[in-house]
């Protein structure tokens, strides 16, 4: 027998392997196995049983088969093969990256000092010492990877060959443990035929009776009702009356605070009773019915989508429930939590620890819990059975990945949809004009929210237009005369404020007025943002920091001051506006810990915030009554990147962060702050017009065929040697366009190659280019070939299909 095995390198190859007559009994795909590669050893996972090989190499065995229960099965896996095709990702990366993380065995090279020879010092060149020098440092020897850390360079395999021929190193293969493995509890169970005749103290029979009574548990909780226990447990264990056996337990996250009130008792308005019947015929219809929830902020969208997944539950189906952030989830947790039992619910997100994914991956698998609720990754859930998908918050950036697999989770639901013919649900009062495009076209259903419940208004919105704004000194200030008198007002009311600052593209930097140096990072092409409560310039890229300089590093000038507006320029301002008034902030620098969020917005719910400032992290989906006024503080920085989907990102966010007021039974309040009020995305914002903005954007997209128009494909090149890779980049352009030209017959274009707007990131700079098509295949065979035989030069490449982010 042999199986054909994905193993996590950069390869589209599978490998195969035989099986042991050990093993044969339990493999299965799905399950991961130890192998020989090269001459490491990997874990990799297996993906067919065969009977026979046709060629006949030698043909290495697995050396081991650590899973009980496979991880994945076959109809997983045909979506995972898809994946990997789709976004030009090797199969054992993708795997490797989808399957819960921390569980892969694998070896690595170990380097270590050997005691034998001596060789003449002079014959060694001064890295070759350095070498032998921490390796004398390490008696037990040092993974190469750690090595390669403490020297601070990468290229160290011509002079370890060197020491290893010369005999003064030796590099052996060795195994890591890996980091998540299953958790086992003792559990105690009576035997089923119990011995008799036996005497017993009273201890000990109390023990068997409530064993009896009870059934097994664990032998920890035997504590709770008798004192000392494990003397008596025992001497039983030795008379044959019962065991003691490890039971493998799961972990899961730690349980979400409580946030706002959790009505089970609601009954649905006309508009939720037609849409979720719209939704139950998809349901019971058992074939893919992808639909686009179209409903304002405050419409009731996600009352609909837990009455659909109770449909679903009830009907002995699973569901996924997809978020755009963790941030979000706490509300959310709390809410779907008071619905479903707790034992039916798992929670997937980066935020947890790899060994409650791993245990929660198990319980999904097995069937065990049938709502999966989390951000994108979650989409990968083993759910058999699955009968619904939902896409919350549809057109939130956040659903891409930008990094390793570059996938979108969005688009991957429907895929999956497909696949497992379920019904998925994309949910938005923002839809990506992607999907209200495929919606208008006839490819989605439409279903429609068109007001907020109870007919509640949606918030006025009040555009200032800073051009004409001046404070006492004549510079544009911070905050506008009316937003401070709505703040004052607000407050005085008694009731809460949300200042909403977009962080991408707009921070505080510092600036030296007399000759105009901008401090900016060593390492990226950026400025350095200003972090005043801790006294230090710090790069947003890379994490580099330094003190605060008083002079001014290149004209030595002592004026140096701040510009630009951060979320602390704007607390500090605040603080200083409303000394008295409760003030929070929420950005990823209050909120370093998955916790954090939620205990932020747990004191907004409790009315112990009466002013909360923040990043994108606070226009999400959170639903607080109290909150009457929201402040944009500069509508126009996310204008200002280079993106075509510049405009629809400024109308998503400034409508997102309008609804958040005006929830209760108080209207709402919205001032938006901007350098350009007339622009199309601030005004349809205003008039809360998605059907305007989407009227006036896809002109536009058409007559520059973006997407929906056309599809693109993005490749990102960096090099640590600036010309080089200058030159290479440029070689892979020529290239790019000749085989656009022969292979596709000129239906391709090429966009690039260019610097990219981040120019350099940690030290590497940074090119990209763009493939434009209609047809995703010729995209797709044109990449393949583009990359073939690619990235030499010290270039490394990613590639990004249907790319989001252009910096
Ligand atoms: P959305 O997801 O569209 O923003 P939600 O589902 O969060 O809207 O609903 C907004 C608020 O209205 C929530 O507090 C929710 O509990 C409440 N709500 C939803 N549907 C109804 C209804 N039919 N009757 C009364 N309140 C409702
Ligand atoms: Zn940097």
């Amino acid at each position: 027998m042999f199986v054909r095995v994905a193993v996590p390198i950069p390869s589209v190859q599978t490998f195969t392997y035989a099986v042991p007559e050990m093993f044969i009994s339990a493999i299965a795909v799905g399950k991961r196995v130890l192998v020989p590669f090269g001459k490491r050893q990997v874990t990799g996972f297996i993906v067919e049983l065969l009977d026979e090989v046709v060629c006949n190499q030698r043909v290495r065995e697995i050396l081991d088969l650590p899973d009980p229960e496979p991880l994945f099965n076959t109809e997983d896996l045909i979506f995972y093969e898809w994946i990997s095709r789709y976004y030009l990702h090797p199969l054992g990366k993708v795997l490797g990256e989808i399957l819960p993380g921390g569980i892969a065995i694998q070896s690595e090279r170990w380097l270590c000092r050997s005691d034998g020879a001596a060789t003449p010092d002079h014959r060694l060149s001064g890295r070759q010492k350095e070498i032998l020098e921490h390796l004398t440092d390490c008696p037990k020897g040092i993974p190469l990877s750690r090595l390669r850390g403490a020297l601070g360079k990468s290229d160290l395999y011509g002079d370890l060959h060197f020491l290893e021929a010369a005999g003064l190193v030796i590099s052996e293969e060795r195994l890591n443990r890996p980091a998540v493995r299953p958790k086992k509890e003792k559990w105690v169970a009576l035997c089923p035929a119990l011995p008799t005749g036996l005497s017993l103290t009273a201890k000990q029979s109390a023990l068997v009776r409530f064993l009896r009574e009870r059934g097994e548990m664990p032998v920890i909780d035997l504590h709770d009702f008798f004192k000392n226990p494990l003397a008596a447990l025992r001497t039983l264990e030795n008379k044959g009356i019962l065991r003691v056996f490890d039971k493998e337990v799961s972990r899961g996250p730690a349980p979400a605070p409580t946030i706002g009130k959790n009505e089970n008792g609601i009954s649905l308005n006309d508009a939720q009773t037609m849409v979720l019947d719209e939704v139950r015929k998809c349901i019971a219809s058992g074939r893919f019915s992808p639909c686009l929830l179209y409903g304002v902020t405050g419409s009731g969208k996600t009352e609909v989508y837990l009455r659909a997944i109770a449909e679903v539950l009830g009907g002995g189906g699973g569901a996924i429930y997809l978020v755009p952030e963790i941030a979000l989830t706490a509300q959310l947790l709390s809410r779907i939590g008071s619905r479903f039992p707790k034992q039916e619910i798992a929670v997937l997100h980066s935020g947890i620890s790899q060994s409650a994914r791993y245990d929660q991956w198990k319980r999904i698998r097995r069937g065990e819990v049938r709502v999966v609720v989390g951000a994108r990754s979650a989409l990968f859930a083993p759910a058999p059975n699955l009968r619904l998908i939902v896409v919350d918050e549809e057109h939130d950036p956040s659903y891409k990945q930008d990094d390793r697999l570059r996938y979108n989770a969005r688009d991957l639901a429907l895929v999956r949809g497909r696949f497992a013919e379920t019904t998925v649900i994309l949910g938005s009062a923002t839809p990506a004009i992607q999907s209200y495009f495929h919606a208008v076209e006839g490819r989605y259903r439409v279903l429609t929210l068109p007001a907020r419940i109870d007919d509640r208004p949606l918030p006025r919105v009040e555009v200032v237009d800073l051009r004409s704004e001046r404070d006492e000194r004549g510079l544009t200030p911070l905050l506008s005369r009316t937003l401070i008198e709505a703040i004052r007002k607000t407050l005085a009311d008694g009731r809460q404020t949300l200042l909403f600052l977009n962080r991408r593209g707009f921070h505080t930097y510092l600036f030296c007025p007399d000759c105009g140096h901008v401090f900016s990072c060593p390492n990226c092409d950026i400025s350095l943002t200003h972090h005043a409560s801790e006294a230090v310039l710090k790069c947003h890229h890379c994490d580099f920091t330094v003190k605060i300089a008083s002079r001014c590093p290149s004209c030595k000038g002592s004026r140096v001051r701040s510009y630009g507006a951060g979320t602390e320029r704007v607390e500090e301002e605040v603080k200083k506006l409303f000394p008295t008034a409760r003030i929070a902030r929420m950005d990823s620098d209050t909120t370093p810990r998955p916790g954090d969020s939620g205990r932020i917005l747990r004191d907004l719910d409790r009315g112990e915030i009466d002013i909360l400032i923040g990043t994108q992290m606070i226009t999400k989906g959170h639903d607080f009554p109290a909150i009457t006024l929201v402040g944009v503080v500069a509508a126009d920085a996310s204008l200002n990147i280079p993106d075509f989907r510049a405009a629809e990102r400024t109308f998503q966010i400034l409508t997102q962060v309008s609804g958040r007021g005006g929830r209760g039974d108080q209207p709402g309040r919205v001032v938006i702050q901007t350098f350009t009020p007339d622009h199309y995305s601030i005004r349809r914002a205003q008039e809360h017009d998605y059907a305007g903005f989407f009227a006036d954007e896809l002109p536009l997209r058409r007559q520059l065929a973006y997407p929906p128009f056309s599809r693109l494909i993005g490749l990102q090149f960096s090099s640590l040697k600036k010309e080089e890779g200058k030159r290479a980049v440029a070689e892979f352009g020529a290239r790019a366009r000749e085989l656009a030209l022969t292979m596709t017959g000129g239906k391709t274009e090429v966009i690039g190659p260019a610097e990219s707007p981040l120019a350099r990131i940690r030290g590497r700079y940074r090119w990209q280019l763009l493939l434009k098509g209609k047809e995703s295949r010729s995209l797709h065979l044109l990449s393949q070939k583009l990359l073939e035989g690619a990235g030499h030069d010290g270039l490394e490449i990613q590639i990004d299909v249907d790319p989001v982010n252009f910096m």
